[in-house]
């Protein structure tokens, strides 16, 4: 447990809490550790926020900072462009549920966690970019794209603009429908100890505070990583306050019963038994079956899925068969991460994670399961996916687990 900062002074300059996260990653390309590392950069503005993958650590300056509206969920990214890490070795600045979804991903042989090291910062929770832009205007009365800077700091949600800076708790935004996502609010993934360091600002008190980040070593990788960038001179670092750790630790916890609070209130207001599952069909019956929820899944990555054959989900027919969600809802539940992404780019603003979120906590709380946290497989997972689709091309058979076994 450390306080950590960078000695690059142009890093320094543009970082969120001292610069150590992008220090690591200069260190690490120029010593050659990884062959790139995939950050998030500031787009068009702030509300723009952009994956990109770096080897040049020159580049690096401009993906220093944190993007509060930054959504986006990494690790699909690297299945799909990247060839799920199996040559090339990658660094990644990851969120709770990026961690998550490694972890996920991993099981699951589409990435190679040996070739990827991450460094994961905590996460009070992020903010869609569209609502993000209308809280702004309606409740700061500010010209959202007057907006230079946005920070979350000591429960407050803080702007800086053309003519000032202006900070709303929170927990006012969030009553008034504003604020975190919805499955931010649900999140208790705060601290991302599944990566190779753990950094954030929690914690950093005295004459650091603002200025550094508070590192929480996690692993012999991680650990490596930062003393070579200590090594290097371009990381310094010293204990952590005794008392920082108890802020910490007090603030993790808060943030679990928050996580907690909204649980409760999320899946309470859904119903139970018949009356959930009608309000489920009710509010799915706006689907356009674009396949965007599948598309951003992390989990949904199959080659031939279920969804498009014919005898199971009628094609080209709207209102779409609710065969299609429950589909998802079958394979997915046990395992969802609640990352968010299947509701956030849901061009009908359907619920999806609030509603594989509730079911998953049904599922953890049947079978012991929690996804994303550790290597342990889900439930149904008795056959690999390979050998599954080698047996399904030789034996023109299309059941997907033998759970009779
Ligand atoms: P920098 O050197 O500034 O590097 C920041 C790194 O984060 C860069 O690699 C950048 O590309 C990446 N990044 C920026 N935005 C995103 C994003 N949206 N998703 C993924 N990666 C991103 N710390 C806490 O202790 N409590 C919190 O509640 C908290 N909430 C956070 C919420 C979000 C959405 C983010 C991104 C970070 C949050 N942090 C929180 C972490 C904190 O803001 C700093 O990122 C951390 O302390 C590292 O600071 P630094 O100066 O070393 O990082
Ligand atoms: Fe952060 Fe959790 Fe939201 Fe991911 S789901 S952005 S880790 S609060
Ligand atoms: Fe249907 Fe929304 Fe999924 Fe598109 S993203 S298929 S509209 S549920
Ligand atoms: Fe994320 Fe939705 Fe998939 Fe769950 S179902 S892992 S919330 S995209
Ligand atoms: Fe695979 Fe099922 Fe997702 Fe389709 S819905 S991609 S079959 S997990």
């Amino acid at each position: 447990m450390l306080y950590a900062w960078t000695t690059d002074a142009g890093i320094k300059e543009r970082a969120e809490l001292g610069g150590a996260v992008t220090g690591l990653w200069k260190y690490a390309l120029e010593a050659k550790v990884v062959d790139a590392v995939l950050v998030i950069k500031k787009g068009k503005d702030l509300y723009d926020a952009q994956p990109v993958l770096i080897s040049d650590p020159e580049e690096l300056k401009e993906t220093a900072g944190s993007l509060h509206c930054g959504t986006l969920l990494l690790p699909k990214l690297i299945k799909k462009y990247l060839n799920g890490a199996e040559k090339m070795k990658i660094g990644v600045t990851v969120k709770g549920c990026d961690a998550m979804g490694f972890y996920e991903l991993a099981k699951r042989k589409q990435i190679n966690l040996d070739n990827i090291i991450m460094i994961g910062v905590n996460c009070g929770g992020s903010v869609s970019p569209v609502l993000a832009r209308k809280m702004i205007s309606d409740k700061f009365g500010v010209d959202p794209n007057t907006v230079h800077k946005e920070e979350i700091d000591k429960g407050q949600f803080i702007i800086e603009y053309e003519g000032g800076h202006k900070g709303i708790s929170i927990d006012e935004l969030e009553e008034h429908g504003y604020g975190r996502r919805s499955n931010c609010r649900r999140c208790k993934m705060k601290v991302p100890r599944q990566a190779d360091l753990a950094c954030g600002n929690w914690g950093v008190i005295g004459d650091k505070a603002g200025k550094a980040t508070f590192v929480e070593v996690c692993s012999e990788k991680g650990a490596k990583l930062l003393n070579g960038a200590i090594d290097a001179k371009i990381i310094e670092t010293q204990p952590a306050n005794p008392k920082g750790l108890e802020v910490r630790a007090k603030i993790e916890g808060a943030m679990m019963k928050l996580g907690d609070k909204w649980r409760k209130k999320d899946f309470e207001a859904l119903g139970h038994g018949r009356e959930r599952l009608k309000m489920i069909m009710e509010e799915t019956s706006r689907c356009i079956k674009c396949y965007e929820c599948i598309d951003q899944c992390p989990i949904c990555y199959c080659v031939e899925c279920s969804t498009k054959k014919p005898y199971l989900v009628k094609p080209g027919v709207l209102p779409t068969d609710f065969m299609f969600h429950l589909i998802r809802f079958s394979h997915i539940a046990d395992s969802c991460i609640n990352c968010g992404q299947c509701e956030e780019n849901c061009p009908m603003e359907i619920p999806n994670s609030l509603f594989m979120h509730a079911q998953q906590v049904e599922l953890e709380k049947m079978f012991g399961h929690t996804p994303g946290v550790s290597m342990e497989l889900p439930i149904l997972a008795l056959v690999d996916e390979k050998e599954e689709r080698d047996r399904l091309i030789g034996t023109g058979s299309d059941q997907m687990y033998d759970i009779f076994k």
